[in-house]
């Protein structure tokens, strides 16, 4: 009864609105059980992302209350005469409001109580989730049956839906692939309304497009996904480099292992300057003992290179977890004496960007924008890379957030997603993770983090770099054709048969609504 209130309420502010695409009446007839809100605070946050560099305000906002509501709303958008678009919502932890649809309707998919809650068949090991299920509620989920998804990201607070409708990746990606590697059925709200169960066997065109589709086919409402036994505790090991070749070739070498002898997570980042090494992200070096640069004789302009890398183990093991660690770093070329190790229980190590989140929020320095870019670079090319941006665009310069570098295996991608990496057995992923400071400072101030990202991919066109943006950002469809390369067409075909009105996902601004003309990208 009361959501009934809500809704008509709702519907009745819809109703004075004018001059929109959207005819209220049809969401009158909609009959959702959840509720459809067009109260300020939802439509404000549905109208921001993490990155707060974009801000486009909905019309109005759905709380579904299961698939069926889901399934309600695109049906209605699809059928409408008007037409209006419909954009999932995870977490809104996007950059560049890809989440975000102006004018249109947002599903916001995670928050409290939406959703089923996630079903363990501990027999089976797999978990099924909720589309908007936080990645961190998952986990706790399956450890009460001492289980755990295998490929994770380096942050929890994300949505199951959001991170699959990119790739989803980590420390664990080299071995376990991406996280849609790791997933063995979908149901989704395709673009025309339909409820749709997808997986290798059924349905397998949907499957793939989806799995990294950036939300343009379908809205994920549930995910199987692929769970091993659960590590208790982790051991996490960083060690430094001053030699880009040193380093690369070991994390190369690290990836290249296989069995029970190697590591369970193979990361690392690059220290420009010497802020870096105590960052955020690194909150591993103790912050009453910092480490400086010039101590470790780095005689490399400044830039230091640190691998990051950690050995799961189970209690019952523990007296052997030494020996293995010592074996595997042996191996390495790192510079003596800079080894950094500390032990933890494995949800502490997965969950151990959140921490930095509430240090940054105590501070007022999460709630700022952030120009993030993320590359994936071929190994071929890594080292000009590393000369013209780590050495030469940042070399030295005093920058604001974490840089991230790993190699991964494409052979644990599949190619039939429609995720796209470069054409090499091995590549790696560049994340720029910067925020931008109002503090007088010019290094970090909006313009000079956009700038120098644009610079970055400038560098790489000219130098003939092949890069190809993880988390893409684009804003017309020659450049996501180019993209996409190979896999437009399949891409083009996939929309056109899953969503051919253009109504889903309208902010990753690759295909203009049907109904909208192509004035609808200028506007934003
Ligand atoms: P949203 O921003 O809400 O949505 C992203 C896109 O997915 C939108 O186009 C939206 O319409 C679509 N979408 C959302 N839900 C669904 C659904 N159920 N079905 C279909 N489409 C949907 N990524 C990594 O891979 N590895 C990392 O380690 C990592 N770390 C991060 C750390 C932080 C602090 C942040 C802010 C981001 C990080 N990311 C990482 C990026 C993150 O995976 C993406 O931004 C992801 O899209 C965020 O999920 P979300 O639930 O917030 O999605």
């Amino acid at each position: 009864m009361a959501t009934k209130l809500l809704l008509t309420f709702a519907i009745c502010r819809l109703i004075v609105t004018v001059g929109l695409t959207l005819e209220p009446t049809e969401l009158l007839h909609l009959g959702v059980d959840g509720q459809l809100s067009v109260h300020p605070s939802d439509l404000e946050s549905a109208s921001r992302d993490f990155g707060l560099l974009t801000r486009a305000e909905p019309l109005a906002v759905l709380h579904p209350s299961s698939a069926l509501d889901v399934a309600r709303l695109v049906r209605a958008a699809y059928g409408s005469d008007h037409g209006f678009t419909v954009s999932a919502r995870g977490h809104g932890h996007s950059i560049n409001g890809q989440a975000q649809t102006p004018n249109g309707v947002v599903v916001q998919m995670s928050g409290n109580g939406v959703g089923p809650r996630p079903r363990v068949r501990a027999g089976d090991m797999y978990v099924d989730v909720w589309g908007g299920e936080l990645w961190i509620d998952v986990l706790k989920s399956t450890l009460e049956y001492g289980l755990a998804p295998k490929s994770w990201t380096d942050y929890l607070y994300l949505s199951v839906g959001g991170t699959l409708s990119n790739a989803g990746i980590s420390g664990q990606a080299f071995n376990h692939g991406p996280q849609i590697s790791n997933v063995h059925e979908l149901d989704v709200v395709t673009g025309k309304g339909e409820l749709m169960t997808c997986s290798e066997e059924q349905n397998s065109e949907l499957f793939h497009a989806v799995l990294g589709g950036l939300g343009q086919f379908g809205i994920i409402t549930r995910a199987r996904i692929s769970l091993e036994p659960a590590p208790q505790r982790v051991r996490w090991i960083r060690v430094l480099y001053s030699n880009f070749s040193a380093f690369t070739r070991d994390q190369e070498y690290l990836i290249s292992l296989y069995g029970s002898q190697k590591f369970d997570y193979v990361e690392g980042f690059v220290i420009v300057d010497e802020g870096l090494i105590n960052n955020w992200r690194s909150s591993f070096f103790s912050p009453r003992n910092p480490v400086k640069i010039s101590s470790l004789g780095s005689n490399n302009g400044g830039v230091l290179y640190c691998l990051e890398v950690t050995k799961n183990y189970h209690e019952s093991t523990a007296a052997s977890v030494d020996q293995e660690v010592e074996a595997l770093l042996k191996e390495l070329n790192f510079i003596p004496n800079s080894v950094f190790t500390t032990d933890l229980p494995y949800v502490d190590f997965l969950d151990r960007v959140h921490k930095s989140e509430l240090k940054l929020r105590s501070k007022g320095l999460w709630e700022v924008p952030h120009p993030w870019l993320n590359l994936f670079v071929p190994k071929s090319q890594i080292d000009d890379f590393n000369r013209g941006v780590f050495k030469g665009i940042l070399g030295n310069k005093k920058t604001s957030g974490p840089i991230l570098i790993y190699p991964m295996n494409k052979n644990k991608w599949d190619q039939r997603s429609s995720v796209v990496t470069p054409d090499e057995q091995v590549f790696y992923l560049v994340a720029f993770l910067r925020s931008a400071l109002d503090n007088g400072e010019e290094s970090q101030s909006l313009e000079y983090l956009s700038n120098q990202n644009r610079q970055i991919l400038r560098f790489c066109d000219d130098d003939g770099i092949k890069v190809k943006q993880y988390l893409p950002h684009y804003t017309t469809q020659e450049e996501w054709r180019d993209h996409l390369g190979r896999k437009w067409d399949r891409f083009h075909r996939m929309k056109k048969k899953f969503d051919p009105r253009h109504i889903l996902a309208s902010g990753q601004q690759i295909f203009t609504p049907t109904f909208l003309g192509s004035s609808s990208r200028a506007s934003r």
